[in-house]
């Protein structure tokens, strides 16, 4: 079921639960307003979810209701994911989705990290995404 950028917050969404450490995920990186781990299903060689420790459905909500250091402290998090796991000098994709047109699943804010291969077009051609 698509999401909705805004409203209440899912506290019994997979990404909360995930941060509750009631089911398990792959972790590769953690401080006081982030975590990252693997994505269940990977698209590249390294597909990595990057999210905000706070109760944030969109990018929306974030701006609207995060401090500016939980702000920074997710924005600064995707790089250092990015570069911990050596996709500075090849390059890597970073890719959010917001609700219904994006096809947004989880209602919890998250940054997709996809490195370990050219990444191709943008976007899925319109023949591809009908
Ligand atoms: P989105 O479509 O942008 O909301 O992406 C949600 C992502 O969450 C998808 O890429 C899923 O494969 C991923 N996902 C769903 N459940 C889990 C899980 N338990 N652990 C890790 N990734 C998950």
């Amino acid at each position: 079921m698509p999401v909705k950028g805004l409203g209440d917050y899912d506290t019994t969404n997979i990404f909360a639960r995930i941060l509750r450490q009631e089911i398990p995920s792959r972790r590769v990186f953690e401080n006081e307003h982030a975590i990252a781990f693997h994505d269940i299903a990977p698209q590249a060689p390294v597909h990595i979810l990057v999210i905000p420790r706070g109760p944030y459905i969109s990018l929306a909500d974030f701006t609207a209701k995060a401090t500016d250091a939980e702000i920074a402290g997710f924005f600064r998090a995707v790089a250092t994911v990015a570069r911990d796991l050596h996709l500075e000098a090849p390059g890597y994709r970073i890719l959010s989705n917001m609700g219904e047109h994006a096809g947004q699943e989880v209602p919890h804010l998250h940054v997709h990290l996809f490195g370990g291969r050219v990444m191709g077009p943008m976007l899925a051609s319109s023949e591809e995404s009908r």
